[in-house]
């Protein structure tokens, strides 16, 4: 099969992690016989650098001509004083908001060879993580109405959401439960909030009637936020509101170990998403060949799994990335504190296309 990549690689280590990425579903395509084409297109501060805006027009057609896009990260120092919708990371809200992302899937998984880098108590990493955080993208109180009093001594921000809303975030939740273990969490306030009890309401309809066959259980985010340190092995995939998601995804990924392994997925009405690690531009080892591109490799085994339906090559990818740990190959942020050598992020790009061959 053939499939119309958009490579958006932004600033940073962003360009460098991304083509890591190229090249691992290039070998997966040889291998399995499909073609990706790749095309390449700026934003962030690279963008405004060359053509004074961080979301070029030409960036958002080649993006909705895409079959799926992959982003680095965007952002640095040299942008900072920029403001609203100047800033580099303009790009990444436009970008969601033209493709229509409305949710956004973050793995938080500890690989058992990194169970030692992991915060938690080593009886409950040793349990295991590995979990799916569905987050509702583009609603809630961050788009809610809000309003600073004239004196400044008083402010406001709405949290509203629709059934339909919330329906569709939950759809995708209840067919990535399908898809792993079955078992879906939906996380609210239920005891406090109305937007909280619409949503239990709807998630519990919509399970009812179309995902008999996922088990579906609700825990207050209070309650959430401790289940994750205290035994996360509970959860296999958890669906909630955009702030609440913020949060409690944060937290995750800080329990499994670096910011270099987590991958993203965020998805729309259509298969296209758009897929990127959840690190940022990294400006302080950018150009030094020391960032782990593991998290972008991942972001595009997602791809092939939420937006083209290649499952068997999606883990293989994650098999290989899985195994090169294993055998005990680290980049230099997740190497153990005394050991005094590490894998450049090209050598640990090579390690990963070695184990895709053999
Ligand atoms: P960051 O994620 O870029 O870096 C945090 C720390 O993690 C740094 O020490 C960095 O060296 C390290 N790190 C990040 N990715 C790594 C990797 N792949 N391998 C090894 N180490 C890695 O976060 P920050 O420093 O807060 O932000 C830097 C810039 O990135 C800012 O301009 C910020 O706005 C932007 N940012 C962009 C995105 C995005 O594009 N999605 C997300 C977060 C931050």
């Amino acid at each position: 099969m053939k499939f119309n990549i958009a490579l958006v690689p932004g600033d940073g280590i962003g360009p460098e992690v991304v083509g890591a990425a190229v090249e691992v579903l290039e070998k997966v395509g040889e291998k399995f016989g499909h073609e990706f084409c790749f095309t390449t297109y700026p934003a962030g501060g690279a963008a405004i650098d060359q053509f004074g805006e961080p979301l070029p027009q030409t960036t958002i057609d080649g993006c909705l001509a895409s079959d799926s896009v992959m982003l680095g990260a965007v952002g640095g120092p040299k942008w900072d004083h920029l403001s609203g919708d100047t800033r580099p990371e303009k790009a990444l809200l436009g970008l969601r908001k033209v493709l229509g992302l409305y949710t956004n899937l973050r793995p938080a998984k500890i690989q058992p060879a990194l169970a030692d880098a992991c915060v938690l108590r080593p009886d409950i990493a040793a349990k295991g993580v590995d979990l799916l955080i569905v987050r509702e993208l583009t609603g809630g109180i961050y788009f809610g109405e809000r309003g600073l009093d004239e004196d400044g001594q008083g402010a406001f921000d709405t949290e509203r959401y629709s059934a339909a809303e919330i329906e569709r975030v939950a759809r995708r939740a209840f067919d990535a439960a399908r898809k792993r273990g079955g078992h879906l969490t939906s996380i609210d306030k239920a005891n406090v909030l109305e937007t909280s009890r619409l949503w239990r309401r709807t998630v519990h309809k919509l399970g009812e009637t179309e995902y008999p066959d996922v088990r579906l259980d609700d825990m207050l985010v209070d309650n959430a936020a401790m289940q994750l340190i205290r035994d996360p092995s509970f959860f296999d995939v958890i669906v909630t509101s955009n702030m609440f998601g913020d949060i409690l995804s944060d937290e995750a990924s800080q329990i499994t170990g670096s910011i270099g392994l987590l991958a993203s997925a965020s998805l729309g009405e259509t298969a296209r998403g758009m897929y990127e690690p959840i690190h940022g531009s990294a400006p302080d080892i950018a150009g030094k060949d020391i960032a782990n591109p593991i998290a972008t490799i991942l972001s595009a085994a997602m791809m092939l799994r939420y937006s083209f339906d290649l499952g068997e090559e999606a883990d293989f990818i994650e098999k290989a990335v899985s195994d090169v740990l294993d055998e005990g190959w680290r980049t230099k942020d997740i190497k153990s504190p005394d050991a005094e050598s590490w894998l450049s992020g090209s050598e640990m790009k090579e390690k990963i296309l070695e184990q895709l061959d053999k």
